[in-house]
């Protein structure tokens, strides 16, 4: 069998992360190496390794994501602005093999990014 990825073992809490938000359908926690004040992970607890899995019965499941991430914006009150990003393969840098969000707020972000 596959060795389950670093997000899989944070679901399964096989290792420590500080979770922010949790419910049956995704999970957010803080980014171990945060590239802005805010930096959180934000993942489905299914595991789809990137947006090139991603199908149309999880529609539903990317949707939930994203209404979650703008909950917590507005509880964090981001109202400055954030970034939600996702890097799927090689050349966009995915390091994580398990569909995550970032989401990045807290300073200027510049653009286009590296
Ligand atoms: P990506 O390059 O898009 O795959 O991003 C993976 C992200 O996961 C990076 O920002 C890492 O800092 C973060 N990361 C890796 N291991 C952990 C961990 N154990 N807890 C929290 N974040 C992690």
């Amino acid at each position: 069998m596959a060795e389950k990825t670093i997000f899989k073992k944070i679901i399964d809490r096989e290792i420590p992360a500080k979770i922010v938000y949790e419910d049956d359908l995704c999970l957010a926690f803080e980014d171990i190496n945060p590239q802005a004040p805010t930096h959180l992970i934000v993942i489905p607890k299914k595991e789809i390794s990137s947006v090139d899995d991603v199908t149309e019965e999880d529609g539903t499941l990317v949707g939930h994501l994203f209404v979650v991430i703008r909950k917590i914006a507005a509880e964090r009150d981001l109202s400055g602005g954030y970034r939600v990003v996702t890097n799927c393969g090689r050349d966009a840098g995915q390091e994580v093999m398990h569909l995550h969000f970032h989401l990045l707020a807290g300073r200027r972000l510049a653009w286009p990014p590296g």
